[in-house]
């Protein structure tokens, strides 16, 4: 059975003196400078100029494995789920109608702007989410359906995005946190110079073009026809809406993409999901916030999952949070995203499901109750910024996915 891990092996590689220290009890590897500490989280979120640098494994993988050991039914729960082709449609004929009903506003118009922000940025983040689920073959059992789905999602996103985003996640998943692989990962280059309120409330606002723009500094791969196909469609889609409609429509569209991942309360997911935020003011025991509502529940669980069946506990500070709040209804909940790493086969309509089913495994993780709050701590909190990633060391095991593999065709 397994055992809780309760040593953190995370190492700071600093630059300048961190304000806090412990006891060096790792060697570190080539490349690390001479200062390096082992953390206990809460003394780890206060070094200042460096990532947190882990020699263990993704959390992930080994919680997956005890959970479907203590749970085995919770594998029923994986598999497409019928409804997103239907919301994904409804979704993108949204956008449509609102593209064109504003076709003869003026684009700093209240309507227009106001619009662009809270339907088109939602509908938008919706359909970048509907594309996360459609990379790990979560619309239809057929890869060809849910690559055909994908392009159709991307229509209102307005620029060629799911061709490319999908090898680059499924690496993400297959590698998370391996510097130079996993391109979700800030660069030294963006920590350092947006290590303040100002740099921080600039990367918070155009979001977007940093995710858009990092993988071709880090990680170039491959293009195939998938990519020309998502080019030529998108090309054709936004050449076909100017000649008929006007500039207007598709400058919405734009709009709608960047404040999807700019200042809005959807996008904080980005930020939420992988920063390590221990000690920051946002965050919260799921347990601590749920107690009263937990206590009969919690009180109904067998002994054995109390004494021996202990859940794996990842090393500190955890490097991947959910978020139980209410904009997971606009988001396919992703921020269940501690259960989609462990179950990247189960889709978004089951994530709760997974949560009750291997509760003990999670109520103790800490999480976020609030995108906003994640968003206004990052930005203003001292002790939060672009620093605040756990990663390892390129050539540390991380798997690339970027080409045809089994995984990436199973969407795993
Ligand atoms: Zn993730
Ligand atoms: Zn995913």
């Amino acid at each position: 059975m397994a055992t809780a891990v309760s040593t953190a092996t995370v190492t700071t590689r600093s630059r300048s003196s961190p304000r806090t220290k412990s006891s060096s009890s790792k060697t570190p590897s080539k490349g690390v400078a001479t200062t390096s500490t082992t953390q206990t989280c809460n003394e780890a979120s206060q070094i200042e100029n460096d990532f947190f640098w882990t020699y263990t494994e993704e959390p992930h993988r080994t919680r997956r494995r005890a959970i479907i050991q203590a749970h085995p039914d919770v594998l029923k729960l994986c598999g497409p789920e019928p409804l997103t082709k239907y919301i994904v449609f409804g979704v993108v004929a949204t956008q449509f109608v609102a593209a064109y009903l504003l076709r003869n506003s003026s684009f700093f118009s209240p309507a227009f702007l106001l619009t662009a922000y809270i339907v088109g940025a939602t509908a938008n983040q919706n359909l970048f989410l509907a594309i996360h689920e459609i990379s790990h073959n979560l619309a239809f059992k057929s890869p060809a359906l849910n690559r055909t789905l994908a392009l159709l999602a991307n229509l209102p996103i307005a620029i060629p995005y799911s061709a490319s985003f999908r090898p680059y996640h499924l690496t993400h998943h297959k590698s998370l946190g391996v510097d130079g692989i996993d391109v979700d990962l800030p660069t030294s280059l963006e920590a350092l110079f947006l290590n303040s309120v100002a740099g921080k409330t600039f990367f918070c606002t155009c979001q977007i073009l940093f995710y858009a723009l990092r993988p071709m500094f880090v990680l170039q791969l491959p293009l195939g026809p998938l990519h020309f196909a998502n080019i030529a469609v998108q090309v054709a889609f936004d050449v076909a809406l100017v000649k008929f409609f006007g500039w207007m429509p598709l400058a919405y569209l734009i709009l709608s993409s960047f404040l999807a991942g700019s200042l809005h309360p959807c996008a904080g997911h980005f930020i939420a999901e992988h920063y390590v935020f221990e000690g920051a003011g946002t965050l919260r025991s799921h347990t601590t916030a749920k107690a009263t509502a937990d206590t009969k529940k919690q009180s109904q669980r067998t002994s054995a999952s109390k004494s021996d069946k202990l859940p794996v506990k990842a090393p500190s500070p955890a490097e991947t949070y959910s978020y139980y709040g209410p904009l997971n209804f606009f988001t396919y909940n992703v921020g269940y995203h501690n259960e989609h790493h462990d179950f990247p086969a189960v889709p978004w309509s089951r994530l709760p499901a997974l949560h009750e089913a291997a509760r003990e495994y999670y109520e103790d993780l800490p999480c976020h109750r609030s995108w906003c709050g994640v968003m206004w701590y990052f930005i203003t909190d001292p002790k939060v910024g672009l620093w605040n990633r756990v990663k390892r060391e390129a050539g540390s095991g991380g798997r690339l996915v970027g080409g045809l593999t089994r995984a990436e065709d199973n969407g795993e």
